[in-house]
């Protein structure tokens, strides 16, 4: 397996768009540790698949270079990358068996004989399809066509990365969770590098060491989960990452305070000294605001509690803000309540990147 870089990696997809400034993706410099497990999560159009076909070979970036250890791979082909993929639908041969079509990567490799037959039983049974070994491939589901795919990227050791495009759309949410769960075994037990492209959170979260989040073009932050949750470097993380997402609130700096919407936030010691800008935005997590008697925490307008079994979202107005907060599915909501920012929870944000936190 090997340390894969991005050195200032820029792409536009044609020179017009270059010249029109559209590029899909604007300046990544990225190292993915040998033996990582990273997803690469953002919205539709961030650029994940672009930057994924760069890493493969598929895509050669406009501006940039990519290094697998100490070598430049920039203009080597996906064959001469030596990596697996695996994409968002089947890549199989339908007219070999379920068997025939895990072996073949391991064939084409010259792979001792001796191994290869241990090897796809193994995989086999990971994937759930040793009963259907024999099978010609094209007779089975779409489900089961997607499985042997995974199979075929996952059979090979010997590769420089493993890489996924939103793997598992196509199977079904049950199956989604085993098949999760035994890549990151696969991964444990291995160490491979693997670089997974997703949009939905969970999936990242539950599958990732690391998740690297992408933002119209540019990487915004890489971190663990729990980095993403406690300290979103960026106001697109915390409202990205979450359910709901951080609140994200302008303010101005007066003294030692903040002041939303007219209404005065007491901030942490020294919090605000560390902020440039007058102008700003403070984040909270909804986790980290509670509701406290009227008079007592910051005034809003409660509009609609969600009750979503085992906790409960209420959603406030703050002036001309948004406010939501998570409270415990026994928690009494009183129509005239306040609200309270748990202080060593904010977060400062000045154009949008963090400035500094409680
Ligand atoms: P999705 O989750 O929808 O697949 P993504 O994050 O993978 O999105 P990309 O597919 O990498 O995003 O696209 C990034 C940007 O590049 C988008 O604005 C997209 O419209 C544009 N783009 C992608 N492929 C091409 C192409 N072949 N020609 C021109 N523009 C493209």
């Amino acid at each position: 397996m090997a340390r894969i870089r991005l050195d200032h990696i820029r792409h536009a997809y044609s020179p017009d768009l270059a010249k029109a400034n559209n590029y899909a993706l604007r300046e990544v410099d990225t190292v993915f540790e040998d033996g990582g497990a990273y997803a690469l999560l953002g919205p539709s159009g961030c650029g994940k698949t672009t930057l994924l076909n760069i890493i493969s070979g598929l895509l050669t970036p406009s501006e940039g270079h990519v290094r697998f250890d100490d070598t430049d791979v920039t203009l080597l082909t996906p064959e001469a990358r030596n990596i697996a993929q695996v994409f968002q639908f089947p890549v199989i041969y339908d007219t070999m068996t379920v068997r025939e079509n895990l072996a073949f990567p391991l064939k084409n490799r010259k792979v001792p004989k001796a191994e290869i037959g241990p090897r796809v039983e193994d995989m086999l049974r990971r994937i759930g399809l040793e009963a259907k070994a024999d099978r010609k491939a094209r007779g089975l589901t779409a489900d089961e066509k997607q499985k042997i795919s995974l199979g075929r990227g996952l059979v090979r050791s010997d590769v420089n990365a493993i890489l996924f495009d939103e793997p598992l759309t196509v199977i079904d949410p049950h199956m989604k969770w085993q098949l999760r769960s035994e890549l990151k075994q696969l991964h444990r037990e291995f160490q491979m590098t693997m670089v997974y492209v997703t949009h939905d959170q969970t999936e990242a979260l539950t599958f990732a060491d690391k998740v690297v989040v992408m933002y119209a073009g540019e990487v915004v932050q890489i971190g663990t989960p729990e980095e993403l949750f406690e300290r979103p470097q960026h106001t697109f993380v915390g409202y990205f990452i979450g359910s709901p997402g951080m609140n994200v609130l302008p303010c101005d700096l007066d003294g030692g305070d903040a002041i939303v919407s007219g209404e005065r936030v007491k901030l942490p010691a020294g919090l605000s000294a560390r902020a440039a800008k007058k102008r700003i935005e403070l984040g909270i997590r909804p986790e980290f605001v509670s509701l406290v008697a009227r008079g007592t925490g910051i005034p809003v307008a409660i509009e609609k509690v969600e009750d979503i079994g085992s906790e409960k979202i209420v959603r406030a107005r703050l002036g001309e803000h948004r406010v939501s907060a998570v409270v415990a599915e026994d928690h009494a909501i009183p129509t005239d309540a306040d609200i309270a920012f748990s202080a060593e929870r904010l977060n400062l944000y000045a154009d949008s990147w963090l400035v500094e936190r409680g």
